[in-house]
Order: structure tokens, then sequence, then C-alpha cells
């Protein structure tokens, strides 16, 4: 270098070459005084900080600063200016017309011959362009080029970190794998570029479903996503959250006047339940996703783990039951109820069935709990007292009479919804006198509550709708509260009706309830008659109606009707 100068001082002064240089180089120059005040700059600084010359001499050097860093990143500066006589690093600045960049300086300090400070030189460039580089190259390894999700490499490092991350905090966190059902066919009919927009606008929908802070959505490829989810723990929540999934999924997509509907399977697995480790995570969630397409299209599946196999079927009951009342797969089953003495028919009970697609009928036994815990009872209890009126009213128009139908209405129904206006609307809308329609209440339900549902019952009396107090002699009512409830049918728990006639005990109750009924002035209903002997003996404490197997059981309303008339063939003969 100083070979290099003293050669060419020969024709030029070394003061000439230095302002050449300060003039063309592509690094910004600024010279200040020991006060910062701007002394002198080069045309590269104008380039990149948009001060010309004019504008930037006799101000201050923090005209540049931005906000990007605090205080004590300036303090950290200066101290180590003073100390070693030059910083080297990254700023962000701004430019004049407010940009914020990024640029790499140098600055150095110029001391006078007693060693005090007489000058800055600060030199820097601008990173930006290289910056940008750099993320190209990131956003090409980390991203997903179509829709701008992150992609497998991305979410595997975020499934890593965050195992790591809960292992000390302790939190959960569930991994929802999700592959599109036949989405091959709009490909192979539509065009690629169609199922292009399709996935576009699918990663838009999953990404505005979740909490951006928290979780992540990939496209791991194809038509597969991951979805990486902290904000919600637990694992029910996580069952409604991915049937709220698989709704944005389903709203149709509509491009170039085109509509389509799509769907997609759903595996899911969780941290730290299902494994604690990424990988395996991610395999499982996997797994989960085949065993949702193997059950059909539209599915989510938890992994399932042999252990936890019995909280898997509750929650694909609570899953499935989401779409059992849309696709109509529940219906009443009537069950007749006879007067002991007459042995005429005096009236069904509605019993609701729900014919599981791949599970077969299941029980309301396992479903209504479920139901009820999830607040589904609401519209499937308000389905079954539409279906039972509207029976009811097709009843009257074909046998030329009113056969009363009994309903079950749940707890969670009085308590959460409006029965008494639900019921009023009902019988409008079929055009039903009110003594067509009776309510069955358990015991328990009468209990729990017992100031509000004694006002729901009077409303409902009012109207002239019978309530039934169901399952009694299960529940812990004393006489005095029954009293109080205005009831006028009760039906004794099959229970006392088993044993009834082999165990004195049972029999002794049996008859002691029947009384008790007697004297309340109540319409008495014993369950779960399955013999002869249990209908004659009830009959001989004169006990009203009975209703079980023996008589008959639930039926569809078609071998209902068949079974009215085989019956009134045999008690008229
Ligand atoms: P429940 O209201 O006490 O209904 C009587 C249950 O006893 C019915 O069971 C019926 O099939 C069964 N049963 C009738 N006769 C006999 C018999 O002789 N022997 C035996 N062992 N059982 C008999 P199901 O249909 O399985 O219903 C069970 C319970 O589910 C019902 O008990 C009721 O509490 C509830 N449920 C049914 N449908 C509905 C509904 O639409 N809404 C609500 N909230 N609950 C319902
Ligand atoms: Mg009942
Ligand atoms: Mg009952």
């Amino acid at each position: 270098m100083h070979h290099l100068f003293s050669q060419l001082t020969e024709t030029h002064s070394l003061q000439q070459l230095l302002i050449q240089l300060f003039n063309h180089t592509d690094e910004g120059v600024m010279i200040s005084d020991n006060n910062g005040v701007i002394l002198s700059v080069n045309p590269a600084f104008s380039q990149i900080t948009g001060y010309a010359y004019d504008e930037a001499i006799g101000q201050r050097i923090n005209m540049l600063k931005s906000d990007h860093h605090d205080r004590s990143f300036y303090a950290d500066l200066w101290h180590e200016l003073s100390r070693q006589d030059h910083w080297q690093g990254k700023i962000w600045n701004r430019r004049k017309n407010g940009e914020v960049y990024l640029q790499k300086s140098h600055i150095s300090v110029i001391r006078d011959q007693s060693g005090n400070i007489s000058h800055y030189i600060s030199q820097f460039h601008d990173m930006t362009e290289l910056k940008r580089h750099s993320d190209h190259v990131h956003q090409l390894a980390y991203y997903d080029a179509l829709t701008g999700l992150i992609n497998r490499s991305m979410i595997a490092e975020k499934v890593a970190a965050t195992v790591n991350h809960c292992k000390r905090s302790g939190n959960s966190f569930a991994l929802i794998l999700l592959d599109l059902d036949r989405f091959k066919l709009i490909n192979d009919t539509q065009g690629h570029d169609y199922g292009d927009q399709i996935l576009k606008e699918l990663s838009q929908r999953l990404l505005s479903c979740v909490d951006n802070d928290l979780d992540s959505v990939a496209r791991l490829g194809g038509d597969e996503f991951l979805l990486l989810i902290q904000s919600i723990q637990n694992v029910d929540a996580i069952a409604r959250f991915a049937h709220q999934l698989q709704q944005v999924i389903a709203k149709p997509y509509l491009f170039e006047n085109k509509r389509f509907d799509i769907s997609a399977s759903l595996g899911i697995a969780m941290f730290p339940n299902d494994g604690v480790d990424g990988r395996v995570l991610m395999k499982r969630a996997d797994m989960a996703m085949y065993a949702a397409k193997s059950e059909g299209r539209n599915k989510v599946s938890f992994f399932v783990s042999e252990l936890n196999e019995q909280t898997q079927r509750r929650m694909q009951i609570e899953l499935d039951l989401r779409h059992a009342l849309r696709d109509q797969q529940f219906s009443l089953h009537y069950q007749p109820k006879i007067d002991l003495e007459t042995q005429k028919i005096s009236g069904v009970e509605a019993l609701i069935r729900w014919q599981h697609p791949d599970k077969g009928m299941i029980s309301p036994v396992e479903f209504i709990s479920i139901a009820e815990e999830t607040d589904l009872i609401i519209p499937i209890g308000t389905w079954a007292m539409e279906e039972a009126c509207r029976q009811a009213a097709q009843w009257q128009r074909e046998f030329g009479f009113c056969l009363p139908i009994a309903v079950n209405v749940s707890p969670v129904q009085l308590n959460k919804s409006d029965v008494v206006g639900m019921v009023q609307s009902m019988l409008q809308k079929y055009n039903l006198k009110p003594s067509c329609i009776q309510i069955e209440l358990t015991e328990s339900t009468v209990m729990q509550n017992p100031s509000e549902v004694v006002a729901i019952i009077k409303d409902l009396q009012h109207m002239g709708v019978d309530v039934a107090i169901d399952d009694f002699g299960t529940g812990y009512s004393s006489l005095a509260q029954l009293r109080q409830f205005p009831v006028n049918v009760m039906k004794i728990d099959r229970a006392f009706v088993q044993n009834m006639t082999d165990d004195i005990h049972d029999e002794a109750i049996a008859r002691t309830i029947v009384q008790l009924g007697q004297s309340l002035s109540m319409n008495l209903v014993a369950e779960g008659i399955e013999t002869e002997e249990q209908a004659d003996m009830l009959g001989s404490m004169d006990c009203h109606h009975g209703q079980g197997f023996w008589f008959a059981k639930p039926m569809n309303q078609e071998d209902l009707k068949t079974w009215l008339i085989d019956h009134y063939k045999n008690i008229n003969k």
C-alpha cells in the first residue's frame, strides 16, 4: 500500500488521491468534530441516507438515528469507542425518506497531539440488499413458495424447540396433521392452477383459525398441512378446535365462477401424552390421520395408545355427535305404555336412537351424557321434541285420535335453554293439543335445582302439558319435597320392578312407592316390566300403567303401527 502511494505521488498528491477515494467509494463516509457535529460527508453518504451534502453539514450525527436500538446500545457503543478508539458493528439507521435500514459501520476516533478527541470518522455501507439476499435464501429454505406458510424443515425445528420448551414449562401442545380428501381429483379435473388457488385460500383460512403468537401452520407438501397448537391446552378443547377447522375448511371455494367443496382428514397427537419426542409425535399425528382416512372422509382421529382407548371412544363420539344432527342420523323409537287394567295403550315414550355410520347403533345411555357435557343436547333435544310433535300430528291424522308421546328432557336443556318456549312453539307449529305431548324429567333432574325446576314445571302444566318424574326411586326426594313438585305422573324405576317377584323387600318398596303416588294423586307408570308375573303383581297393587319388554320393545313408527293393530286384535278377542 505504502509502496503504491509512493509511486503515484509522483504525479498526484496523496491528498488528491484521498479525495478521489472519498468521492468515489461505495462506502458512506461522515466526518464529525468532537461534539458530533458533521463537518463533511461524501457522495456515497448522500446516496445511502438521502441527505444532500448541504443538508448534512452542521447537523449532529444522531440525525440518522432510528428507534431500533435502546439507550444501552448507544451507551455501549460510546463506551467501546472511548476505550478502543474504534467501534465496528451493525446499526439500524433512518434515511431521509423515513425508511429504516441496516448499515454496517466502522467508527474511528481521531485524537490531537495532546491525546484529546478531535474528530470522529464513520464509514458504513448499506446492508439492506445483502440482507434481502440472505432473507431470500432463508425464505427458500424454510418457506413454502406457493402458500407462504413455513415448510417441513421449519416446522420440524419448531416442534423440536417446543418440545424442549414444554418439558421445562410443563405445558402441553398438539400436532394436527391435516390431509385434504380427494384433492387429486380437483387437480386432475380442474387443473393445477385451480388446485393451487384452493391451497392458497385454505392456507389463509388455517392461519385465521390459530393464535399467531403461539401456534404455527406449515405446509408439508402436496395437500398436507401440519398445525402446531400451543394456545389450547386440553384434549376436549382440541377436539372442538379440530371440529372448527373442519367447518372452516368446508366453506365453499369460489374461483373463476366455479364452486368447490372440500373436506380434510385430521390426525391429532398430543405432547406429552402421545410422546415426548418431536419426531415421534409427528409420526403419531400421521398415524392418527391415516386412521381418520380409513374411517372415511372428513374425519378427525386422535392417536390411540392402548391405554386411553376408552377416552378415545368418548372423544370420537363427541366429534361424531356434532355431525349426527346435520346428517340425520337420529331417529325416535316409541315404546307403548299400557293401561294395566284394560290392556289398552295409553301413550308411548319417545326414545332416541343414533344410527352411527361406522359404529352402528349407539345407545342413548352412552351418548346422552356426552351430549349433555357439550351442550349438544340442546339442539338434539329440540330435534327430538320436533320429531315427536311431527309424529303425533301424523298419527292424529291417521288414527283420528291423539296418541300421547312422552319426550325425555335433560337437565341441561332446562338450565340452559327455554324449554317452555320451545315446547310451545312446536305445539303451535304442528297444531297439536298440549295433551298430545308429555315431558319426562328424571328424579335427579328435579332434585338438582328444585326452585327453578318447579317454576318450569308449573309453566308447562299451565300450558296443559303433563310432566312425569322419571326413574323414580333412584334419586333422593323426600316426601316433603315430592309434595312441592306439581308433577302428575310418576314413573317407578325398573330397579324396583326387576326383583319384585323374588324379593319381598323389593315388593314392599314397590308397593310403598305405588301407595305414595296414589296418595299424591299421581298417575303411576311402572318401567321395565319384563314378565307377566310382574305385570300382574303391579296390576294387583293398582299401579295404573306399565311399560316394558313384556308388552313391547321400543319400535320405529312403522313397527309400532303393526304392533298396535295386532295388540287391539288380541285384546278384543
Ligand atoms: P328412560 O327414559 O328411563 O327410558 C327407559 C329405558 O328403559 C329405555 O332405554 C328403554 O329402552 C329401556 N327399557 C324399556 N323397557 C325395558 C325392559 O323391560 N327392560 C329393560 N332392561 N329395559 C327397558 P333407552 O332407550 O336405552 O334409553 C335410555 C335412557 O336414555 C332413557 O331412560 C332416557 O333417560 C335417555 N333418553 C332416551 N331418549 C332420550 C331423549 O330423546 N332425550 C333425553 N334427554 N334422554 C333420552
Ligand atoms: Mg324416560
Ligand atoms: Mg325411566
